[in-house]
């Protein structure tokens, strides 16, 4: 039986009458570009997270870029970013000229060790941006706490997190803005990239909008250095369609996990841990196992699509390794890339499925011990 780690095909065949009709209204139109399509999903996407405003722009890692350069954040300035996220969250710091200043995870969870932030901050720090990874929010109390103690900003990057709620409200508007991803294997993806910043600060939604459309809000008005950035309407009108689905399909998601959870529970291995008062959405179900490596070859070689998120904690990667960082500057982040291992979940997984992916795993793991 092959099972993918993401399966965007079955989702597309469930939805596939109002996807078509959704695209076809765009072609009919060719409104490709900035048109009420986008509008339209922009407004959805702001109310479905509680926001005023959402901004769409061309991925996930321009959203934060777009949103530092609109903070005023650049050279000089440093970010606290976790050791442990998708290469782009600390790239998008990078690129806007300032310094990721990495933080330790912490061991439950794989997230931002909020313990650990205070002592990585400065006189040239400026914000820190929580990744609310797998899916399961940061302890957003206690980051907001550390930021109005030191005036930085908080900026969620959210790309993992579309529905995931924090004592009963959504991620993106706990913090001063946030970013979400729409590529097609997050929990609500587009036909291709996309992305969008939330915020409700109305000077900096017209500052985003501006960096993102050549430096204007119209057509051949150019009052700032901008950039190209936009969401199209043939993706915004895919999400249109695909937001309406989204919390049924991270309830299902939440369901699976679950039951992942009470099939491995009596193995050896970690498994996901979501805090008190949070709900996770669930982008991936990311378990602890110490010999990962052969049995991750032993799925692959079963036709399953396990995953590394992510195989190299981001201070050890080339751009971001300076000569001084010392395997014990991020120990948690340093001994679980080599120990996690994330197993096959997307909203359609079947029963079946997933328990021949259970079975494999701890029929693996009594074979070893023998
Ligand atoms: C996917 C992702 C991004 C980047 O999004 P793109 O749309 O691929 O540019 C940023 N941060 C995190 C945590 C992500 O998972």
């Amino acid at each position: 039986m092959q099972i993918p780690l993401v399966d965007l095909k079955i989702q597309y065949e469930h939805i596939k009458g109002e996807i078509d009709s959704a695209i076809s209204a765009v072609l009919a139109e060719t409104a490709f570009v900035r048109s009420h399509f986008v509008e339209k999903f922009e407004f959805e996407f702001a109310a479905y997270i509680g926001t005023r405003h959402c901004i769409g722009c061309a991925n996930g890692t321009d959203a934060i870029e777009i949103l530092l350069e609109a903070f005023g954040i650049g050279k000089g300035d440093e970010a606290i970013v976790p050791a442990n996220t998708f290469f782009a969250t600390a790239e998008a710091v990078a690129r806007v000229g300032a310094t990721p200043v990495f933080v330790d995870n912490e061991p439950r969870t794989y997230s931002i060790d909020v313990q650990r932030i205070e002592e990585k901050i400065n006189s040239r720090t400026k914000c820190i941006i929580p990744v609310h990874l797998y899916g399961v929010p940061c302890d957003m109390d206690a980051i907001n706490v550390i930021a109005k103690r030191h005036c930085l900003l908080v900026i969620e990057d959210a790309s993992q997190a579309h529905g995931a709620l924090y004592k009963g409200r959504k991620v993106g508007c706990l913090g001063d803005a946030a970013t979400f991803s729409f590529f097609p294997g997050k929990n609500l993806g587009a036909y291709g990239d996309a992305g969008g910043i939330v915020v409700n600060d109305e000077q900096l939604a017209k500052k985003c909008r501006q960096i993102g459309n050549h430096g204007g809000l119209k057509k051949y008005e150019h009052d700032i250095l901008g950039r190209n950035s936009r969401l199209d309407g043939l993706q915004a009108s895919v999400l249109s369609v695909k937001l309406k689905f989204l919390d049924g399909w991270n309830a299902s998601r939440r369901r699976l996990a679950a039951r992942y959870s009470e099939l491995l529970q009596d193995s050896e291995i970690g498994l996901p841990f979501v805090p008190p008062h949070c709900e996770s959405a669930f982008h991936l179900y990311v378990v602890r196992v110490a010999a990962r490596d052969v049995l991750l070859e032993k799925l692959t070689n079963a036709g399953i699509g396990a995953g590394i998120h992510y195989p190299t904690a981001l201070p050890y990667l080339a751009p971001f390794r300076s000569a001084a960082v010392l395997d014990r500057d991020y120990p948690n982040a340093l001994s679980q890339m080599s120990q996690i291992l994330s197993l096959p979940l997307f909203p359609e997984l079947s029963e079946k499925q997933l328990q021949h992916v259970t079975d494999i795993v701890i029929s693996h793991l009594a074979a070893s011990h023998r």
